[in-house]
């Protein structure tokens, strides 16, 4: 079997990458716009797709959210994006009347 890092850096995963980008740039753990990169929702190493266009999408990189200035890819690592976002949204906002 081929490492993950071979494969991420294949011509598919480069077009994917860039088709994901071109699509949209939000950010899918701030939501913030100017996405630099792109992040599995379901890591491949918990078993999500690799080159899957629905489980990839559009992530602030190494630069970081020129808004929050978070830098979202690092903070996500490895983890489903759903306990990322749910580390920072433990504000009630949901907990209506
Ligand atoms: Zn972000
Ligand atoms: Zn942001």
């Amino acid at each position: 079997m081929a490492t993950d890092r071979t494969e991420l850096t294949s011509y598919q995963w480069r077009q994917l990458r860039a088709r994901t980008l071109a699509a949209s740039d939000v950010c899918i753990v701030c939501g913030h716009r100017a996405a630099d990169a792109v992040d599995h929702i379901q890591p491949v190493s918990k078993g999500g797709a690799r080159l899957d266009p629905d489980n990839v999408a559009p992530i602030h990189g190494v630069n970081g959210c020129p808004v929050c200035l978070r830098k979202c890819n690092s903070e996500k690592g490895d983890r489903p994006l759903s306990e990322v976002v749910q580390l920072h949204t433990s504000v009630d906002w949901f907990a209506g009347p």
